[in-house]
């Protein structure tokens, strides 16, 4: 009898213990500094959360960069498993890799703007933006836009975009970059999409792990379908494409790349997508293809 009450006693005390710790934690996090992210660029077309820069960045006198994890929001991107099954969003798996980058790209002494900072449309959503749950036509064309604003309106020195690809045979894989050639700074994006392919392709090969290098293709020559016959007349990727009368009125204004390093559709590159490993190699690689290229802009 004595033995079962000590027992309940233990317990009660292990229990208020657990208590307190749970308390004290909530209260610890309550103090602790949250990430701050200031909101930059024309704010009325803006969604929250859109278009932020991780502040203060005092110290850092590097270049501005603009990073553009893809999709968000009403967009999920693709939709892809991990062999284990698991579903993977290419807007969750952009999003990992930009906010890491970004940590990485501000350690190294640049100034960074990220299109979105969390699970959110780039624009400001109205009814007319939407299909039922998802984009409609003009608004995903009005999403590309705000992210293009963004990147004009802070005056980056380059923008990267990040997305994953997607195919319909899940054995079709590997690491692809894009980029515009019919801009006034062609030769720059080629250089900086050089740079990019071969610094993820390296980080692959660093790391032991085999993905078919895709190489670099110009948006001109992708032929991918599109969703509008305006959008395929217009022939170009529309976040780095030149401007088109009635599509496209303020194309960007620096240099950029578009980064699809892994097919979600395909189970091994979906859950190299969706670790830990995979989103550092990729984040680690990408902040050394913009130091690179960066460094060979000023010499
Ligand atoms: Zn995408």
């Amino acid at each position: 009898m004595a033995r079962r009450r000590s027992g309940a006693r233990r317990l009660i005390t292990v229990a208020i213990i657990l208590g307190l710790a749970a308390v004290c934690a909530m209260i610890v996090h309550a103090f602790l500094p949250a990430p701050l992210y200031i909101p930059v660029g024309p704010r009325a077309e803006m969604s929250d959360g859109a278009c932020m820069e991780y502040g203060p960045a005092a110290g850092n006198r590097g270049p501005l960069v603009f990073i553009d994890p893809g999709h968000g929001g009403p967009d999920p991107g693709v939709i892809g498993a991990t062999s284990a099954g698991k579903t993977v969003e290419e807007k969750t798996e952009t999003l990992a890799v930009a906010l890491l980058l970004e940590r990485r790209l501000a350690h190294d002494g640049f100034r960074v703007v990220l299109s979105r900072v969390r699970d959110t449309s780039v624009v400001r959503v109205t009814p007319a933006y939407l299909s039922g749950s998802l984009y409609s036509v003009a608004g995903e064309h009005a999403d590309i836009e705000a992210r293009i604003d963004c990147a004009n309106a802070v005056r980056a020195s380059l923008l990267l975009s990040i997305h994953f690809n997607g195919y319909s045979d899940p054995s079709v894989g590997g690491t692809a970059t894009i980029y515009d050639d019919a801009r006034p700074f062609t030769s720059q994006n080629l250089r900086l999409a050089d740079i990019v392919q071969s610094s993820v392709m390296s980080a692959w090969a660093r790391a032991g792990i085999t993905i078919p290098d895709r190489g670099v293709t110009a948006d001109s020559s992708l032929g991918s379908p599109t969703i509008t016959a305006q959008a395929a007349a217009y022939g170009h990727i529309l976040l780095l494409g030149p401007a088109a009368p009635g599509w496209l009125s303020h194309p960007t204004t620096m240099p950029g790349a578009l980064s699809e390093p892994l097919f979600l559709a395909d189970g091994p590159e979906a859950t190299l997508a969706d670790s830990a490993l995979g989103r550092n190699l990729l984040a680690g690689a990408y902040a050394g293809a913009i130091s690179r290229y960066e460094a060979g802009r000023r010499s």
